[in-house]
């Protein structure tokens, strides 16, 4: 039996770049359904003392290093590490702090009004604890051209392509190569406020992100009413990859699952391992019809047209993930089963 948390990672409040306060967000998430969020402030804790329950939502506080490129999400931490440090440098004192460090927009190439292109530069480093397969800021902005502006403002869902196949590729052979870094999916909130067409815009209003991409955590019991054991099982859950990662465009996730069962009886969800003995049998379901696919070490191996399950008999080891589409557009992401 697996209990999920929706929530929503990596925002600014105007302790940096954003625009609103913690009880903005606070606000935001509630209405968006969200059960909790981390705030990641460019190289700040200032929020730090507002962690905490708010209102029922669980407000977990840490930061983005943010130098000119190589941006790093940390949490579950007080202390900052210097952005002065090379990449291979904060990894480490992250890992040695035991909080948790997540590559932030890896393959953010493209330079543009609102970008000078932050991708994470050397893909040889290790030792970070997962990546954030999509930004949701960041997938807007490399859409971004002076013709598709208004439509990509007005119907953001056009605009957006999902995560990258070279980000896919780098965590699919990760797990392969033994380093299991977990799958993400950030919202990079910010409400930036422009003046256009003679009026104010927020581009985009924190409620419109948290709207957009959630991650759904897998838990053996409810999320905690108290802090410390909440803050512990949500650190916990996304170091481990007991995430499924939704695209809310397209629908809730809260009852999709996906579970590895083996002859013996014992069950495990993702961002587990379990032993293949005579066979494995995979299980996923949907909360509505969608294209399902298979993917072992980076390969499809089953697909169905538009269903809600997919099982599969796996007589190979391996690390397991599924995709659920709906059209052309990426809705669910599970992080992988590992089958060993
Ligand atoms: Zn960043
Ligand atoms: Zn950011």
């Amino acid at each position: 039996m697996s209990y999920t948390a929706a929530g929503a990672l990596h925002m600014h409040t105007f302790f940096s770049d954003g625009t609103g306060s913690v009880q903005d967000l606070v606000r935001a998430a509630k209405e968006s359904g969200l059960h909790w969020i981390w705030i990641t402030d460019h190289d700040d804790l200032r929020a730090k003392p507002q962690e905490g329950y708010h209102d029922g939502l669980l407000v977990l506080v840490g930061y983005e290093i943010t130098p000119r490129r190589n941006h790093y999400l940390v949490g579950d931490t007080n202390e900052i590490i210097s952005r002065e440090l090379p990449p291979a440098g904060y990894i480490d004192a992250v890992r040695a702090q035991g909080a948790l460090g997540i590559i932030a927009h890896p393959d953010e190439r493209v330079v543009n009004e609102y970008t000078e292109g932050y991708e994470w530069e050397d893909w040889s480093l290790r030792g970070f604890d997962g990546i954030e397969l999509w930004n949701y800021m960041s997938d807007w902005i490399q859409h971004y051209t002076p013709l598709m502006k208004y439509r990509n403002f007005f119907l953001p869902r056009f605009a957006l392509a999902g995560p990258t196949a070279k980000t896919l590729a780098w965590w699919d052979g990760l797990q392969v190569e033994g380093a299991r870094p977990s799958g993400v999916f950030g919202v990079d909130a910010h409400a930036h406020r422009v003046h256009r067409l003679g009026r104010e815009w927020t581009v985009y209003p924190y409620r419109h992100c948290f709207d957009r991409l959630t991650n759904y955590l897998q838990l053996d019991s409810p999320l905690s009413r108290d802090f410390d054991v909440a803050a512990a099982q949500v650190w916990a859950a996304l170091r481990a990859g007991r995430n499924i990662m939704a695209n809310r465009i397209h629908g809730e996730a809260t009852h999709a699952t996906f579970e590895a069962r083996n002859r013996a009886g014992d069950a495990v969800t993702c961002g587990q391992e379990l032993p293949l003995g005579d066979g494995v049998t995979l299980n996923f379901t949907a909360p509505r019809p969608a294209e399902l696919r298979l993917i072992r070490n980076g390969e499809t191996v089953a697909t169905t047209p538009q269903q809600q399950a997919l099982r599969f008999d796996a007589h190979l080891t391996g690390h397991y993930r599924v995709e659920a589409w709906r059209g052309s557009q990426l809705w669910l992401m599970t992080n992988h089963v590992h089958v060993v």
